[in-house]
């Protein structure tokens, strides 16, 4: 059996939005999840939380 390098079960790094449709940038040392999280606080606030409108 031979170790395949590269192609396959790597998880992917870098996550798509769901939102726009972009690649996420994960930072080093980040995992997905928080470059996620982070992409949506900096471009999809109004998302991250709806109800609140400063008014
Ligand atoms: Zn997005």
């Amino acid at each position: 059996m031979r170790p395949k390098k590269g192609a396959s079960v790597a998880k992917p790094k870098s996550p798509k939005c769901r939102t726009c449709g972009k690649r996420i940038h994960v930072p080093k040392g980040w995992s997905a999840g928080p470059a996620v999280r982070r992409h949506y606080w900096r471009v999809h606030r109004d998302v991250m939380q709806p109800e609140k409108s400063g008014r």
